[in-house]
């Protein structure tokens, strides 16, 4: 029997140890640790790297979400209008600010909000849209963010699973994170660009918003115990961005892997003869998917897992329960039935295996095991 875990960090840690000891002892030599000079450059390789004109770091991908909804000021009885199929941290950031999530369906084919149908649902308290690009594809926002600018509301993208993601926009290529006023980025280990610890950033190309994330991941201080207003304390590490700064040099290598990989999945589905069972994650005309997570949708998909399981191959759900469901947010009067799309999802989505160093040979095992599951 083969083991084939869910993820396997260590791999790509053999892969660029060297690297990543050289740096680390840069840090500890420096005796510098929280923002400072390692951060900077980070940021400033970030900010070349998307072609932004601010990338801001901070303590977490849920920092930057939370930041970001701070500095444009969201409040008591504002809406933002988000996605009930995303990791928690999307919707709980709104809820933070005691403003409402105002939830749309998603695609069914690409699980992400549906961008048709967001226009509706704008009302005079909508703040903000927190667009999702789910398990490392784009959604296709450069429709919407000319729409939203013109009703004055701000489009922040959710871009935790997206790092190196792009879509063509008229010809153009645009990343994730580069669009709307924010791009919100989280350096949590199993992402893209993973850190080895907590992680996030902020990316925005308007000056005084930028001037005012600074001040509120810092206290609300530009450093000179002068507090302007309430901040948090959200500062990336000096270890962490060193440790990124290593790691950016590899990410657009590591994202053709998993692309390639996902490619194999395909084609392997469809040599075991299991496409009936089995629908592959779509990749939209014009984008590049990165794939921080490979989801499929299946047939008698609990069945499958345990028999995955008892194979040795790791799989995640991702996710088990629509966020308009989740008990956290019981007081918003959302009930079973109102996003279909998204509670369908949830029941018969599954995470393969996916990492930059999955070897060919355990995907076939992987995909063997799977075909031997639906012909028994
Ligand atoms: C990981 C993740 C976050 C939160 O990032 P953290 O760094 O773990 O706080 C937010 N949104 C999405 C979609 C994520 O996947």
């Amino acid at each position: 029997m083969m083991h084939v875990p869910a993820f396997d960090l260590k791999r790509n840690y053999e892969s660029v140890k060297s690297e990543i000891k050289e740096a680390l002892d840069r840090v500890l030599d420096s005796q510098k640790f929280i923002l400072g000079d390692e951060v900077e450059k980070f940021e400033n390789e970030i900010a070349s790297y998307l072609k932004v004109a601010y990338a801001i770091g901070c303590g977490s991908g849920t920092d930057a979400l939370l930041l970001s909804l701070l500095a444009l000021d969201v409040r008591d009885g504002d809406e933002v209008i988000t996605t009930p199929y995303t990791f928690f941290a999307t919707a709980s950031s709104i809820v933070r600010l005691r403003a409402r999530p105002v939830f749309v369906d998603i695609d069914p084919l690409t699980y992400n909000i549906d961008i048709n149908k967001i226009e509706e649902r704008i009302t005079s308290r909508t703040k903000a849209v927190i667009v999702v690009h789910l398990f490392g594809q784009m959604a296709p926002i450069e429709k919407l963010e000319p729409l939203l600018s013109d009703k004055g509301v701000h489009l922040i993208e959710d871009c935790a699973q997206s790092f190196g993601s792009w879509r063509k926009a008229n010809g153009e290529i645009k990343r994730s994170g580069t669009i709307g006023t924010f791009g919100c980025f989280s350096f949590y280990p199993t992402k893209n660009l993973g850190g080895y610890g907590d992680g996030g950033l902020m990316t925005t190309d308007i000056d005084a918003l930028a001037k005012r994330i600074r001040k509120l991941r810092a206290h609300g201080s530009l450093n000179d115990y002068i507090h302007e207003e309430l901040g948090m304390n959200s500062r990336l590490d000096a270890i962490q961005a060193a440790i990124l700064r290593c790691k950016l040099r590899h990410v657009d290598e590591w994202n053709k892997k998993r692309r390639i990989i996902a490619e194999r999945y395909h084609l392997l589905f469809e040599t075991h003869e299991i496409t009936e069972f089995v629908k592959y994650p779509r990749e939209m005309e014009g984008g590049y998917h990165v794939f921080n997570q490979y989801v499929i949708r299946c047939k008698k998909r609990d069945a499958l897992i345990e028999h995955l399981n008892e194979h040795g191959v790791g799989t995640r759900i991702y996710y088990p329960l629509p966020l308009h469901l989740q008990p956290a947010f019981d007081s918003f009067g959302y009930k079973k039935g109102d996003f279909p799309e998204a509670e369908k999802l949830s029941q018969d989505c599954l995470a393969l295996p996916m990492y930059p160093e999955l070897m060919p040979e355990e995907q076939e095992y992987v995909v063997e095991t799977m075909a031997r599951f639906y012909r028994q």
